[in-house]
């Protein structure tokens, strides 16, 4: 019987040698969410692929069903290979820790239209030079929101109290925010002002990375934050992670 060939747009997010000459790809599409790829002998003939097969890159590519839920590339045509993300090593590092996290909280074959996109434009930023600590700071929000992670940021967790003006405390584990009454001695300190910026920046679109400014205190609260909510959701540590920091 002969195989029926597919066409689609992919995000390439690892590459992995395998065997003498082939090519193990994990990519990201916004229809069928992860998938594996293999690219047989793509490590003799340059020509069928090119430099498509390259973290970062996205192209439409041609495959067929293989064995298990294996996509058999046949020909790729480049999109976009975002060579400004080579141009810095902090770069390098942020768009490896985006792909990371999208590889350990996704499901593989679970599609996700928005994360596809936000993670597409969080990359476009970067390559284009666009500031690192933005980049960062909006990709952990809007990838946490979009896969229903989110915790309560302007009430308390506990008593649902609708913050004002007061000092209040934020623990993933129990929530979110918290009153200092519901707090008692835990959470980690937390500005309002903080807060709020980040509930604001969730109303404009998931792909917008332009525009924005976060002050210090903005900035480390909210990547205290983030870190305790994505803790609580990781399967382990990203690797990439280390390096960041
Ligand atoms: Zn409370």
């Amino acid at each position: 019987m002969v195989q029926q060939s597919h066409s689609c747009e992919a995000l390439v997010l690892r590459h992995t040698n395998y065997g003498e000459a082939d090519i193990i790809l994990t990519l990201f599409t916004a229809e069928y969410g992860l998938q594996q790829g293999f690219a047989k002998s793509a490590r003799k003939s340059r020509k069928r692929f090119g430099a498509v097969l390259e973290p970062f890159t996205q192209a439409v590519f041609q495959w067929k069903l293989g064995r298990g839920s294996f996509w058999l590339l046949q020909d790729a045509e480049l999109i976009n290979s975002r060579f400004g993300l080579r141009d810095s090593l902090l770069r390098l590092a942020l768009a490896s820790y985006g792909v990371e996290l999208v590889g350990l909280l996704l499901e593989e074959g679970q599609p996700h239209l928005h994360i596809f996109e936000l993670l597409c434009s969080y990359l476009d930023y970067l390559a284009a030079s666009g500031d690192e600590t933005t980049a960062r700071l909006l990709f952990e929000l809007r990838l946490i929101y979009l896969l229903g992670y989110m915790p309560h940021l302007l009430h308390c967790s506990e008593c649902l109290k609708i913050f004002d003006h007061e000092d209040i405390r934020f623990d993933a584990a129990r929530g979110g925010s918290l009153c200092l009454a519901c707090a008692g001695f835990t959470g980690a300190v937390v500005d309002l002002a903080t807060i709020g910026s980040l509930a604001r920046s969730l109303k404009v679109s998931h792909r917008q990375f332009e525009g924005f400014s976060f002050g210090q205190k903005t900035v480390h609260e909210a990547t205290l934050i983030f870190k305790q909510v994505l803790e609580l959701n990781l399967p382990r540590q990203p690797k990439s992670l280390k390096f960041l920091s």
